[in-house]
């Protein structure tokens, strides 16, 4: 046993399963707080998982009193519990990250604060339409409307394009708590996942990160047509907002590459993220092998951190049938050199992450020539 200390983790989703993955190679335990037979549940049997909702701090608690450390899989929790716990558990990273992270704009205000750019925000909490009307003097078209909590895969985000979206945007995001940002002309999204350990902050490479419908489609490693310097770049810049916060673990850094070369930080995770999965194939440590280690103060050298081979990351989502995912799984595995992650997801809704597949090969190029039949499968399948 390399380990015999408990890890317990809010969520059990598939970064959880991943997670478990590489704890299992090491004969550490990963007690899981979510629903039975979540994605991560089902390739860990042991009885120390706890059944509930990683929100109810009931649940939070006892998970906390069967773990040596409790860490994340998603920062839409109880963080008033792991305040409460902390003290008697080791929580990674801390508690206060959580809270700050959880929180979009809470997020960008401490993130300025630390001398790390972001796009421009307002708050928009209580405003309504008399709000919008404002940002859009002051932005100009198009803005983008976000809630500060509970968003991901685009859910929570709504691009306004002028007075005749307001209606819309109140509709859709209305009962949520609002702020709204100026547009970010990019070129490019980059992201990075940083390292943090007890000892400092270390970086995974820089990647390309290609959204459609605001959900992450494709990774890029290294990203195509970025200079070296760009590249370190954004990994200089990773490193600081990182380094802004308190605790220990992985962090997923997203970027806007704009087109004048600017580099402002979207968004961060504090957890292992969607465009690190590339790393399991395609670098000596992988993200989650890197969380476990660094919560667990066990060694990391950066050299483990680095691109063995150019990789290239394509999400599997739910599609126009039910069975679409694993259409595009097959296909992928009948004509490819792919390695295939399918989560053990229940129901597949259009746009849901079923899974995903990553190509390593000898240059960027190869992989993306190897890659193209299986996105052009992706977009058939497309609901
Ligand atoms: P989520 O939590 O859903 O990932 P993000 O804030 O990262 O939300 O937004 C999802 C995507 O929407 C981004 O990856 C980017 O493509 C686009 N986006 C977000 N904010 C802006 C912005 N200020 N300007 C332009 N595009 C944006
Ligand atoms: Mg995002």
């Amino acid at each position: 046993m390399a380990d015999n200390r408990k890890v317990g983790v809010l969520g059990g989703g598939q970064l959880g399963r991943m997670l478990i993955e590489a704890a299992n190679r090491l004969n550490i335990q990963v007690n899981i707080l979510d629903a039975a037979a979540s994605p991560a549940k089902q390739i860990s049997a042991h009885n120390g998982h706890i059944e509930g909702s990683f929100k109810d701090a009931a649940a939070v608690k006892q998970l906390a009193q069967c773990s040596d450390v409790v860490t994340v899989e998603i920062e839409h929790v109880d963080t008033q519990m792991l305040e409460e716990v902390a003290g008697q558990v080791v929580v990674e990273p801390s508690w206060k990250t959580l809270r700050i992270i959880k929180d979009k704009y809470a997020q960008k205000h401490y993130l300025k604060e630390h001398g790390v750019d972001v796009a421009d925000s307002i708050d928009l909490e209580g405003k309504g339409s008399k709000g919008l009307k404002e940002v859009g003097v002051t932005y100009g078209f198009p803005f983008m409307l976000k809630s500060k909590t509970e968003a991901y895969d685009g859910k929570g985000n709504f691009v306004v394009n002028g007075e005749q979206d307001f209606e819309g945007a109140l509709k859709t995001l209305g009962s949520r708590p609002l702020y709204a940002e100026r547009w970010a002309e990019f070129r490019m999204e980059l992201a990075v996942m940083v390292v943090k350990t007890k000892d400092g902050v270390l970086t995974f490479p820089t990647v390309e990160t290609v959204h459609e419908d605001s959900i992450c489609k494709l990774t890029y490693a290294p990203p195509r047509n970025v200079s070296e310097k760009t590249a370190q770049r954004a990994q200089d810049l990773a490193k600081k907002a990182i380094g802004a916060f308190e605790g220990k673990g992985v962090f997923g850094v997203e970027m806007f590459l704009l087109k004048d070369d600017t580099l402002l930080v979207n968004e961060i995770a504090p957890r292992p993220h969607n465009s690190g999965h590339y790393t399991i194939e395609a670098c000596p440590i992988s993200q989650y092998d890197a969380h476990l280690r660094a919560i667990l103060d066990i060694p990391i050298p950066q050299a483990g951190l680095r691109l063995r081979e150019p990789a290239i990351m394509l999400n599997i989502l739910g599609g126009k049938t039910p069975d679409s995912h694993v259409k595009v799984a097959n296909e992928a595995l009948a004509t490819t050199t792919a390695s295939v992650h399918l989560y053990g997801k229940g129901d597949a809704r259009p746009g849901r992450k079923m899974g995903h597949l990553t190509i390593t090969a000898p240059t960027l190029a190869a992989a993306e020539r190897e890659i193209q039949p299986l996105i052009d499968f992706v977009d058939n399948q497309k609901g």
